[in-house]
């Protein structure tokens, strides 16, 4: 059932056997599996039933360099399937390697291993229509060449893949599952603003729910999972502090700490030798008709002997406000930047686009109207009407010159966080403050993993990588962090003193407060976040439903 938390008598209890805050990624996946267990399942979700700009306003908040990090209201969505109705749809799982302590990366180790979570990813798949769990192109697609013919090496990869969701929207997907759900009662427009502990901080008592017009009420629950995201489940635990005065979970001040992003930029020039067909470049389709994409990466036992972070790097066209690369698509979409949202629109504004600077893209794309024409047909059909999207663009090879986009894991810094800002939003909870930061060593892993990657393509004799070694952090720090992953600020670990929640993603120390998302993720790796959100969230939902007794009546009110 899909009610609004305005239907809920005011001032009234209700009770659960569990309790989700936060209808995303995370959350969707966990009610619905919780619920077919048996289990009387609220889910609290703070959009409203359309796009509300004012719903949406709870996550501004400030940064402490505009430069490094996006607006907070920026890359995240408030409303039924929170940020996947803005994701990109890129999926690919953990390595194993990311869930080993590392000793040149400190704060590094999972208490889970990657075989642990192995089950939970083909799972995780077939939530976010991504196809099999297959990420290896040699097992992917069957008979498909390779990234780069004549690229043999024993320490850069090419097999490994990332595949593409539709890109769900989890709450358009689920929306008609989540109604007819027996046991589960789904709350738009419930903002959930305390978490109220027990007098000696043991456990949760209640949580605390209000609505943009004045209605509030409480929620006991068995279980308490927050799943709002790895932005705001750090500030509702930080915003908690009635009982333990440095915020729930936060006796060792962790909270909100370790925050980390990725590292992703165009980096220098990729030339490949020989005929165009020598490189697969762009998207392959799997046999069941995913798009997929081969990345070069650093194997593993090459990352321990060099000390790397992980980090892949695609094959990507040049840097495309620079009117000099030709390309008329290209200069077609600069200008056309003032109908690109901000997310995806952030690269095409690098620049100010000045009279002559718009001149010289327009000339781009007079000159090349066959392949523009070309480009906007293909956009329109694969793109626009199709149900699995098109992933993004992908300009006709024609001369085997590419950019490397990297995207590269992060150390985990204490210095680098998520704090409550001094104004209040709507709701009375604090707002966030977030001051992103990475590291020297983080630049200097990507400049390694480059020159691995240049030196295997020379001596190989397949092509030739250049790249400007000054200017490579500037180039890393262009945009700042990537935007919309949002990891680590309520980590996973075994030790209270530098983890916020367990191996079973439970608060240290407070029974009945799980945490479902990135936000317990201990390092980034180089993978995009959501399908390992998918994959822990399914793997909590097991974990409660053979603690929590199933009970068959529906979630209930009890005045209290
Ligand atoms: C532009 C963009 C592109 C992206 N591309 C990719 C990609 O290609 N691949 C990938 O893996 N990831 C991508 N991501 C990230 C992906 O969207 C997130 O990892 C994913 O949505 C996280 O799921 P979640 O459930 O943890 O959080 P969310 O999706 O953010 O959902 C959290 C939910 O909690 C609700 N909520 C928050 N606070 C409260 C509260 N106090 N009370 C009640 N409810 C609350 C929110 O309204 C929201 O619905 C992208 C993100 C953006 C913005």
């Amino acid at each position: 059932m899909i009610g609004h938390a305005n239907e809920v008598p005011r001032d009234s209890t209700l009770e659960a056997d569990a309790c989700i805050v936060g209808a995303g990624a995370a959350g969707i996946p966990l009610a619905l599996t919780l619920a077919q267990q048996g289990l009387r399942v609220l889910l609290l979700e703070a959009g409203e039933r359309t796009r509300d700009p004012a719903a949406q306003q709870a996550y501004a908040g400030e940064v402490a360099d505009a430069r490094m990090h996006s607006p907070p209201d920026r890359y995240r969505v408030r409303g039924l399937g929170g940020s996947t109705a803005l994701w990109g749809g890129r999926c690919m799982p953990y390595d194993p390697i990311d869930f080993e302590a590392r000793d040149w990366v400190p704060g590094s180790g999972w208490p889970i291993s990657y075989e642990g979570l192995l089950p939970y990813y083909a799972r995780a798949n077939a939530w976010a229509e991504a196809g099999a769990c297959a990420y290896d192109a040699r097992t992917a697609l069957p008979g498909a060449p390779p990234l780069i013919q004549g690229f043999d090496s024993a320490v850069v990869g090419t097999h490994s893949l990332e595949r593409f969701s539709c890109p769900t929207d989890f709450g358009r997907r689920y929306r008609e599952r989540l109604a007819v759900a027996p046991g589960l009662r789904v709350l738009q427009g419930a903002h959930v603003t305390a978490v109220r502990l027990r007098p000696d901080g043991s456990g949760v008592r209640q949580l605390e729910v209000r609505t943009a017009t004045g209605n509030r009420f409480a929620v006991r629950a068995r279980a308490h999972v927050l799943a709002q995201g790895g932005l705001e489940t750090p500030r509702l635990l930080l915003a908690s502090n009635d009982v333990q005065p440095a915020g729930v979970g936060n006796a060792h001040d962790v909270v909100g700490r370790y925050y980390q992003c990725h590292l992703a930029a165009n980096i220098g020039e990729l030339e490949v030798f020989g005929p165009v067909d020598r490189v697969r470049h762009g998207y392959e389709v799997s046999p069941e008709g995913v798009y997929c994409r081969r990345r070069l990466q650093v194997d593993a036992a090459e990352q321990r002997r060099q000390r790397l972070l992980n980090t892949v790097a695609r094959l990507h066209f040049p840097h495309i406000t620079d009117p000099a690369h030709g390309i008329g698509v290209l200069s077609g979409l600069v200008l056309a930047q003032g109908f690109v949202g901000y997310e995806y629109g952030k690269r095409l504004r690098d620049q100010r686009l000045t009279p002559a600077l718009a001149a010289r893209h327009l000339w781009n794309v007079l000159r090349d109207p066959v392949d523009t024409a070309r480009f906007l047909a293909h956009w329109v059909g694969r793109r626009t009407l199709a149900d699995r999207k098109f992933p993004s663009v992908i300009l006709h090879n024609r001369r085997n010159r590419f950019s490397l986009e990297v995207q590269a894991e992060q150390q985990p810094l204490r210095s680098s966080r998520v704090t409550l800002g001094g104004t209040h939003d709507a709701f009375g909870l604090p707002r966030l403050r977030v001051d992103w930061r990475c590291s020297q060593a983080d630049i200097a892993s990507v400049g390694r993993t480059l020159e691995l990657m240049a030196g295997e393509l020379e001596r190989t004799g397949t092509g030739r990588l250049r790249w400007d070694r000054e200017r490579l952090g500037e180039e890393l720090l262009r945009y700042g962090a990537y935007g919309g992953h949002h990891i680590g600020t309520a980590r996973m670990g075994s030790d209270p003193r530098t983890s916020v929640v367990d191996a079973d993603c439970k608060v240290h120390g407070v029974d009945g407060l799980y945490v479902a998302g990135s936000a317990v993720f201990p390092t980034s790796s180089q993978a995009n976040p959501t399908l390992t959100v998918v994959a822990l969230a399914l793997r909590l939902a097991d974990r409660l439903a053979t603690r929590l007794q199933p009970r068959r009546a529906p979630a209930q009110e009890v005045v209290a």
